[in-house]
Parts: C-alpha cells; sequence; structure tokens
C-alpha cells in the first residue's frame, strides 16, 4: 500500500522522539502489513525517548520505535498463507533467524540472531506496521484492541508465573510494574495459595491490592523477608517471581524463598552486578533460580490465548489510553511510574 502515515520517529541519537509523517511501509514477500488499532508503552520505550546510555549503541537512526501493539492485517506477502486480511492480530516482537542452533533446537525465543521491532528495525508506533507474517497471532476478533495490544508483556508475565508450580503455592512478586501487576489476576486464576507483593511506588502497590495481592508491602517502609516468612508459617514462599531488576529486590527474593523453592527472573538489572549470598541463600538451601526470557514461541503465546479466553482480565492494569498524539504525556506518565500500561491509540 502506497501513501503516508504518522509516526513516533527517533529522529537523531538524542532524547525525544518526533511526530512525523513518514511513507507507509513497504513488505516483503513474507511480511505482513498491519493497520495499528493500539499500542502499548514498555519500559524500552522510555529507555529510547529518555536515550538512556544502555540503548545509545543499539538504535540507529531514524528509527520508528515502539512493539507492542494489537492491529488488522491489510495485506500479505506472496509466500503467506499462515494470515490473512482482515485478521485481528498482536505480534511476537522478536524476529528470529530460524537456522541457529538455538532455533532449530525448540528454543526460538533464546535465538542468537534475535532482531526486535522498535528497536532494530521499525516499529509499531505509527499507523501501520510491515511485520514478517510468522510473528503474528491471530486473536479473537471480539479480543479489546487494547488488552490485545498488551499481549507480548503479558506473555512475559505468563512464561515466568508459569516457569514452575502455581495451584496451591504462596507466591511472592518483587516488583508490581505493569509486568508484575499482571501476575496477580493471572496467579490468582491458577489458584495460588497467597499471592505476596513488594513495590516502591505508592501508585502500584495500590493497584496490586486492589487486583487482590494478598499482602502488598513496601520495602522502604517494611521488612519484606520477615514478612513473608511470618506469612508462611516461618518457612518462606514456594516461590518469587522477580519482576523488579532492583538488586535489593532480587537479594529480597532469594532470601524469602523456602529451602527448594524457584526465583523465576523476568527483571533486568540497569547495571552489572548484583551481590547475593551465594552460600546460606542459594546453594545451601537448594532453591533454583531461571532467567525467563521473552515469550517461548508458541507455547507461551498458546497458553496467553488459554487464560484471557478462559477469562483472565488484565483491563484493569491498562490505566491510561490516549491518543498517540499525546505520547509524551503517555512518557511523563512511565517516568513517575503512577501508571499500569499506557496505551497510544494512533
Ligand atoms: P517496570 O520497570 O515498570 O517495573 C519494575 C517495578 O519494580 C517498578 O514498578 C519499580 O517501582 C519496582 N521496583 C524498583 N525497585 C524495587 C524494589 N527494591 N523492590 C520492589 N520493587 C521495586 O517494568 P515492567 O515493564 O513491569 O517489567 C518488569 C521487569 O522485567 C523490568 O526489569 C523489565 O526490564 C523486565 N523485562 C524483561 C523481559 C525479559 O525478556 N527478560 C521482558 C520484558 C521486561
Ligand atoms: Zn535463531
Amino acid at each position: 500500500m502506497q501513501g503516508k502515515m504518522k509516526a513516533l520517529v527517533k529522529t537523531e541519537p538524542a532524547p525525544g522522539l518526533t511526530m512525523k509523517e513518514v511513507d507507509i511501509p513497504a513488505i516483503g514477500p513474507d511480511d505482513a502489513l498491519v493497520k495499528v488499532k493500539a499500542t502499548s508503552i514498555c519500559g524500552t520505550d522510555y529507555h529510547i525517548y529518555a536515550w538512556d546510555e544502555s540503548f545509545q549503541e543499539r538504535i540507529k537512526p531514524p528509527l520508528i520505535a515502539g512493539h507492542e501493539f494489537s492491529g488488522e492485517v491489510l495485506e500479505v506477502g506472496e509466500n503467506v498463507d499462515i494470515v490473512k486480511p482482515g485478521d485481528m492480530v498482536s505480534a511476537e516482537t522478536h524476529i528470529v533467524c530460524h537456522t541457529c542452533h538455538q532455533c532449530r533446537t525448540g528454543q526460538m525465543h533464546t535465538c542468537i540472531n534475535t532482531t526486535i521491532i522498535g528497536v532494530d528495525v521499525d516499529g509499531c508506533f505509527a499507523e501501520y506496521v510491515s511485520i514478517p507474517a510468522y510473528n503474528l497471532w491471530v486473536n479473537d476478533p471480539g479480543l479489546d484492541l487494547s488488552v490485545a495490544s498488551a499481549m507480548e508483556p503479558l506473555g512475559n508475565a505468563v512464561q515466568t508465573a508459569l516457569a514452575g508450580p502455581v495451584a496451591a503455592q504462596s507466591i511472592a512478586v518483587t516488583g508490581a510494574g505493569p509486568i508484575g501487576l499482571m501476575c496477580i489476576p493471572l496467579l490468582k486464576m491458577c489458584g495460588a495459595q497467597k499471592i505476596i507483593v513488594t513495590e516502591v511506588n505508592a501508585y502500584r502497590l495500590n493497584l496490586a491490592r486492589k487486583l487482590g495481592a494478598d499482602i502488598a508491602i513496601n520495602p522502604a517502609e517494611e521488612d519484606p523477608v520477615a514478612i513473608a516468612k511470618e506469612a508462611t508459617g516461618g518457612l518462606g514462599v514456594d516461590g518469587v517471581l522477580e519482576m523488579s531488576g532492583a538488586p535489593a529486590a532480587i537479594d529480597q527474593g532469594v532470601k524469602m524463598l523456602r529451602p527448594g523453592g524457584r526465583m523465576s527472573a523476568l527483571g533486568v538489572p540497569s547495571k552489572r552486578g548484583v551481590t547475593l549470598d551465594f552460600g546460606d541463600d542459594i546453594v545451601f538451601p537448594a532453591i533454583t533460580i531461571e532467567g525467563i526470557a521473552g515469550r517461548k514461541m508458541w507455547e507461551t503465546w498458546y497458553q496467553t490465548d488459554g487464560l484471557l479466553k478462559a477469562g483472565l482480565d488484565i483491563s484493569p492494569i491498562l490505566t491510561h489510553e490516549m491518543p498517540m498524539e499525546d505520547f509524551e504525556r503517555g512518557m511523563e506518565l512511565m517516568a513517575s511510574g503512577d501508571c499500569g500500561k499506557v496505551v497510544l491509540i494512533p
């Protein structure tokens, strides 16, 4: 399709994004052109917007930012048969190579040649996006478009939560950003016995309570390890979902666990180096720490889709929705932390 569209572009290696008219992207034989209906802001987008040091080497302007979206397929390339015009879709944002060791052994979510839309190639803060059709997930036509735009981070929550047992378990979630918050209704639905949440931001702590966390702790005010131990008869929790990347929370997380428990770690520390008591907190209590990357392709997507069909409701976590033109207000909300997911409508 030829023509122009509005997009949020990183035009130069400096803070900010610029709303611009650009060409509607061309599609290759294996791609689909999607009309973006809703796109949600991820922490990564905020870091790219703010031009954090960690992204300065990787991002090559000009680049259209954004990777979480829902939309409608408009056109497909000549080789495409897995989606068709009219399909309502969300997308796996990791474009994998299909040929590396990881891809060939069923671990595509850790492909060593991964490129990410809105990071390495043009993304979805735009009216249209071109993406390999393989990356699309077809939703029920009735699925709310904002919820569908958050399928990708919801998949992070699902992969992390379901990396170990949940039913009848006591689980701590360290960090109640949008993904940590999504874990709360998910854990409840999957039959967790007790959900303990730690978070330093009052708005998010409050939202965690509203979503049904049994105990919500601000670690700046109370000792989460003592509270988690007390709530579990002195033993410690069965599982920790690490959703903050904060070194202090990771340390508290391993200390909150009972011997033999599991920490599933999604949060990414902003700097190298996390100090843990490797002997007393990991080796002797024989805990398991598992890193969680992206979403398993496509197991996590089937699980996420199935949980939504079974009634999982993440809509209270989509706290703000605004026209794409208002992205600067959305980015300010992300900076303050006084929000769940912020959704932009192109
Ligand atoms: P986020 O940054 O919005 O959430 C992190 C939350 O942790 C914030 O609300 C913050 O206030 C809270 N926090 C900070 N210090 C804390 C502490 N000491 N104790 C408790 N909470 C604390 O991010 P998000 O979008 O919800 O994502 C969660 C994490 O997962 C982030 O670290 C993100 O980078 C990471 N992530 C990883 C993957 C992956 O593939 N591994 C994918 C997406 C996101
Ligand atoms: Zn690969």
